[in-house]
């Protein structure tokens, strides 16, 4: 038994030395760990394959695999969907905080991280050449929620729009009312709602329903529009699946609250994937009548 352990040892010895010969590897020399990058991949959250960030951003930020649409940014949004140089608006609000525990640290904190001063950013620009008045929804400021601020930001957007003669187009995304903010987010509803309703008697509004659009915001400005589109395999609803199945006492379908059964049900009026938004948006508002 020994002699074939020596064998074995002899042997290795053998490799060792005819490995050190080739300069393939050197003897007590570390080896070098080759680090990935963490900012260089990301994973799908639909379809769970890897993908090079370069990729995902040269793709309007929608899985190459499964045409899965990534949450954006305002500032991603309008990049894609405006010409260019855009007029922020309404950038000076300030809420008035209540009393519910740490409201004001965490809304510093949406604000430093997003860099935004609320869940909606609201600016006037140009679509192939047509102006227009824009309201983007962020999910990474409070979930998008709509507070004060919100509220009274796409209520003096459907004003302005109405005063200048121009389209209105709202990106929403939105968890709901803003808890924090009591009955005072719930009473956005009805403003947001009121203005929508004077600028309709004059002029268009086309509402963007992305991933997810609920709660308060579900059920006022964003189920108002003349025109209602939405990005593919968005969530759509009011309440949570779960918390209807259990009041209703009845299995609901597993598409659900998506945005293609949304369709299905005339909720909406076109699914348009990312990169046909903006032409989309361009060729609707020519057919009526903006120039
Ligand atoms: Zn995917």
């Amino acid at each position: 038994m020994q002699s074939v352990f020596d064998k074995r040892k002899e042997e290795l010895n053998e490799f060792n030395e005819a490995l050190d010969k080739l300069n393939i590897r050197k003897k007590d020399e570390p080896v070098e760990q080759k680090q990935v990058p963490d900012d260089l991949m990301t994973k799908c959250v639909s379809c769970s394959r890897l993908i090079v960030k370069e990729d995902l951003l040269s793709n309007l930020n929608v899985c190459p695999f499964c045409n899965n649409h990534f949450r954006l940014t305002p500032k991603e949004r309008l990049a894609q969907v405006l010409d260019g140089e855009y007029e922020l608006l309404f950038t000076d609000l300030e809420e008035k905080y209540t009393d519910f525990p740490d409201y004001e640290g965490k809304l510093q904190d949406a604000k430093n991280s997003t860099g935004d001063d609320e869940s909606i950013v609201c600016a006037k620009g140009k679509i192939d050449g047509r102006s227009v008045a824009i309201g983007v929804m962020n999910s990474y400021f409070m979930m998008g929620s709509m507070g004060s601020v919100c509220g009274e930001k796409v209520a003096l957007l459907a004003e302005l729009a109405c005063k200048e003669g121009l389209p209105l187009i709202i990106f929403t995304c939105s968890g709901g009312a803003r808890m924090q903010e009591g009955i005072i987010s719930l009473m956005q509803m009805a403003k947001t709602s009121a203005a929508i309703a004077k600028l309709r008697e004059k002029g268009l509004y086309i509402a963007v329903l992305t991933d997810p659009t609920t709660g308060g915001v579900s059920a006022s400005f964003a189920a108002l529009a003349d025109i209602t589109l939405a990005e593919p395999n968005s969530l759509i609803g009011f309440a949570g699946k779960r918390v209807i199945e259990r009041t209703i006492k009845e299995t609901l379908p597993k598409e659900f609250q998506t945005a293609e059964f949304n369709l299905e049900k005339g909720y909406i009026d076109k699914i348009v994937d990312r990169k046909e938004m903006k032409s989309t948006l361009s060729l609707l508002l020519r057919l009526h009548g903006y120039n």
